[in-house]
């Protein structure tokens, strides 16, 4: 979310004369997107703040705006810790970022904005054309959370559950779409709360899904992050009825102990998403999962570990994602008693061999197999090509000019635990869309 965010925030800073540089140390103004789930996140911001002051020491300052989620939690904090900052601005505020930088050069005073005016920001962004061209492209339909599990800072940092309107998703869809992309991921902290009221009418994620369906030029369409227990009907439906939709979810779970489901306050168990998965098996046998783990949550004990173990074994898990618990400042769970960190650094380990050990066997069985591959773009200085399977598994392959966009066959003829590699395979009758 923050990569569609931070093109948001290109498009809005532009109409008041900046222009996006790939060259750092000549910036006038330097924009740090942060993120907050965890607090090594947090970290990188103050080293990276301390990297551009090195590199700015003899040249005139630029302007420092700290944005994102980082911004939101810490607020004045951040610039009483580091001076060098001038702006914090929390992610639903970025409608104000121009006016907020103008006040800044004009006063020289620093500057917060915290608020939570989600409704306005998207009013503000939803008149500035989206003018993203990429072949694989982000489009948030919703932001915020109402779930409160005792860990996380979401709720806190993006706010309340907002869902943009239907119509307008189209419209920026269809923007992005004549802009080249072939591929859209749906984003929301919660994408499969989506849930948008106009009169009498009800508008799910499902009705945006198959509305994306009905576009001729579209090739992919992806959504995260959802939660289990958000999985509807209508939405497991979509496996049956759409042929664009991918057969790939990212399904976080984040223990397979009903023990500790409740103590982080999940709302659902265990058996509730493996009936789940079954109803998502039985719409499409072909989808495959992924998900989030999060290791030596307080309280958890052997018994808990084993539980998430087992789980694990029980689901082939395509790739997942998994961190020890960081406790977050203003989070229930912030004050809970740590586990020792060698304990949580064993489990952590046990729990990634076995994860990753999936992830390589997976990719392995897709050597000597051919894969449809959706080209994303040309390695630099190389003859080479990247793009990803329908499962996300990203391709690197020897190809030819011209195949960005397009969905190509391609061989695979090695893998390791993250990628396939290979060569294209066309031949007289294959057929390249
Ligand atoms: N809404 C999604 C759900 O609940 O299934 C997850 C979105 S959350 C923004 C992304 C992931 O960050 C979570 O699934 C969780 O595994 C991880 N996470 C959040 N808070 C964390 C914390 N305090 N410590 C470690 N990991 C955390
Ligand atoms: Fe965070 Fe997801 Fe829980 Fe919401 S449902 S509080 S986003 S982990």
């Amino acid at each position: 979310m923050n990569e569609y965010d931070s093109n948001r925030i290109y498009e809005s800073v532009s109409k008041i004369g900046y222009e996006k540089t790939e060259i750092f140390n000549e910036a006038n103004c330097y924009i740090l997107n942060t993120c907050h789930i965890r607090d090594k996140a947090k970290e990188k911001v103050y080293h990276e703040i301390g990297r551009v002051k090195k590199n700015f020491k003899s040249k005139e300052k630029p302007v420092v705006i700290v944005a994102g989620c980082v911004a939101q939690a810490e607020n004045n904090e951040m610039i009483k810790r580091e001076p060098y900052i001038d702006i914090v601005i929390g992610p639903q505020s970025y409608h104000k970022i121009n006016d907020t930088i103008l006040n800044y050069i004009k006063k020289e005073k620093k500057q917060e904005q915290t608020d939570f005016d989600t409704e306005l920001k998207f009013d503000y962004f939803d008149k500035i054309k989206n003018n993203t061209s990429k072949i694989s492209s982000f489009l948030t339909i919703q932001e915020g959370c109402d779930k409160f599990c005792k860990f996380c800072v979401v709720p806190y940092t993006r706010g309340p559950e907002y869902s943009r309107s239907f119509h307008i998703i189209i419209k920026e869809a269809k923007q992005l779409i004549k802009n080249g992309s072939k591929e859209i991921t749906l984003l929301g902290q919660n994408v499969n709360a989506y849930c948008y009221k106009e009169k009498n009418k009800i508008f799910r994620l499902s009705d945006l899904i198959m509305a994306l369906e009905n576009i001729i030029e579209l090739k992919r369409i992806r959504y995260t992050t959802s939660h289990p227990l958000d999985m509807t009907d209508d939405l497991i439906k979509c496996y049956e009825k759409s042929k664009k939709l991918v057969p790939f979810i990212h399904l976080p779970i984040q223990s397979g102990s009903n023990r500790v489901l409740k103590l982080m306050n999940r709302k659902h168990t265990v058996e509730y998403y493996l009936s789940v998965y079954e109803k998502l098996k039985k719409a499409n046998p072909k989808i495959e999962f992924s998900s989030d783990f999060i290791i030596a949550y307080p309280g958890e004990t052997e018994k808990d570990f084993d539980d998430t173990m087992k789980l694990v074994k029980k689901i082939n898990f395509i790739n997942s994602y998994s961190f020890i618990f960081s406790p977050r400042p203003g989070t229930a769970a912030s004050n809970l008693k740590l586990i020792d960190n060698n304990i949580a650094l064993k489990r952590l380990k046990l729990i990634q061999d076995e994860l990753f050990n999936h992830q390589n066997l997976k990719n392995k069985i897709m050597e000597n197999t051919t894969v449809d591959v959706l080209v994303e773009n040309k390695i630099r200085n190389q003859n080479k090509f990247f793009g990803r399977t329908k499962y996300m598994t990203p391709v690197i392959f020897n190809g030819e000019k011209d195949m960005e966009g397009k969905i190509v066959p391609v061989l695979i003829t090695s893998s390791n635990q993250n990628n396939l590699f290979g060569e294209i395979k066309l031949n007289k009758n294959t057929k390249v869309a």
